[in-house]
């Protein structure tokens, strides 16, 4: 029940719209990975997510808690949907998040 489909999608990594190529298992969206700077976005690490979301919370930053819970609820409705000046400013959040995956 895996398949990859390639598609063009905003990366959440280098924020360009890139070739990406989406990995399901089932009908979930198992990764992402962009063909622009290679970073491969996995969805399953959702306890961290969780833990960052109510730390943000703690610190008071709405924008990016209620934009971490669109990309959790729905990854790829998230990416594709979102228009650019959204991401722009909780940029930094992003990548807070994002550098979290790796470590
Ligand atoms: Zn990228």
């Amino acid at each position: 029940m895996v398949k990859q489909i390639k598609t063009s999608l905003v990366c959440s990594w280098c924020f360009s719209e890139a070739s990406t190529i989406v990995t399901y298992v089932g009908d979930s969206i198992a990764k992402m990975e962009c063909e622009n700077c290679n970073h491969v976005f996995e969805v399953s690490r959702t306890v961290l997510h969780s833990y960052l979301i109510s730390d943000w919370e703690k610190r008071g930053f709405t924008k990016p808690v209620r934009l971490a819970r669109e990309i959790r609820k729905d990854p790829s409705h998230f990416i594709i949907g979102l228009p650019f000046r959204v991401i722009s400013k909780p940029l930094r959040m992003a990548k807070e998040l994002v550098e979290s995956y790796d470590s």
